[in-house]
């Protein structure tokens, strides 16, 4: 992951996706938009409850960094949903510039250019795809809910489907989101991902691998890795480990750079990931 700075506005991009051909993305920081309070500065959530007119000025800055129109932008209407919608040019500034005329899409795909993909976070687990053969994206939102039902799977499905894209050949990053030392769970969502991934808790002896990623802290309590699950179902879906980049930064842990649920208490704004091909 990269840190970058333009006129002030902080964001990230990948590694592995900055060196692909006219493809566009950034994920936001907190830093380098005018909102203020809890929203400061960069809130990109129009439902929130912040200032419409400090969220459209957001959003023209986050523009201005991709080099892309704000009526270019479409935004997901996230529930937690493994729903995935295939959006085109004819959906451009829906979330943004005009209404959204879907709901409950946690994942978008394309593989027109001009458009940008757009979903929000706040400790959840952005997954960004990039199939270079048939020049076709995927940007979706998984939280827990999304990942015990594999929504890096479903999106791959979905983007197969309607491109034709060769998982072997997919470009993956997995954004910005709660590390595992920050992420304590209730049994219920240990017991549904024992249940779904077997062998995903690690127990005293074991050794680290690719499929466990949950462990016990007494009480009923139990410590979730939101991000190596998702790669283990990317990893399951055909992606090669060498092709998906992992974040390296918790929201939770850097509450003043990245807007994080947990570390707020639900009282943040919106970062949002973008994911475009360029004309
Ligand atoms: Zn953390």
């Amino acid at each position: 992951m990269i840190k970058n700075n333009k006129n002030g506005i902080e964001y990230l991009t990948f590694n592995n996706i900055s060196s692909l051909d006219r493809i566009r993305h950034a994920f936001s920081t907190r830093l380098g938009g005018v909102s203020t309070g809890i929203y400061s500065s960069m809130n990109l959530g129009y439902t929130r409850g912040d200032i419409k007119e400090n969220v459209d000025e957001n959003f023209r800055r986050m523009a201005s960094v991709l080099q892309c129109e704000v009526s270019d932008f479409i935004t997901g209407i996230q529930t937690h949903t493994v729903n995935v919608l295939r959006v085109g040019k004819e959906d451009a500034g829906k979330g943004v510039t005009r209404p959204v005329d879907y709901e409950d899409i946690d994942g978008l795909i394309t593989n027109e250019p001009g458009i940008v993909l757009t979903t929000f976070y706040a400790d959840c687990v952005p997954l960004f795809f990039v199939d270079p053969v048939n020049r076709a994206i995927g940007l979706s939102h998984s939280g827990w809910r999304g990942t015990v039902n594999r929504m890096g799977k479903v999106t791959i499905d979905a983007m197969r489907e309607n491109f034709g894209t060769d998982p072997s050949h997919l470009i993956c990053a997995i954004g910005p989101s709660i590390c595992m030392n920050c992420y304590e769970v209730s049994e219920n969502v240990a017991d549904a991902f024992m249940k779904e991934f077997s062998g995903c808790l690690l127990t005293a002896g074991d050794t680290l691998d690719d499929h466990k990623f949950l462990m016990s802290k007494g009480d009923d309590k139990y410590l979730l890795d939101l991000r190596a699950a998702n790669r283990l179902i990317m990893l399951e879906a055909g992606v090669p480990a060498d092709n998906i980049e992992l974040p390296g930064i918790c929201t939770c842990c850097n509450p003043g750079y990245l807007f994080s649920h947990r570390a707020s208490k639900g009282q943040r704004g919106n970062m949002a990931g973008f994911l475009g091909i360029i004309p």
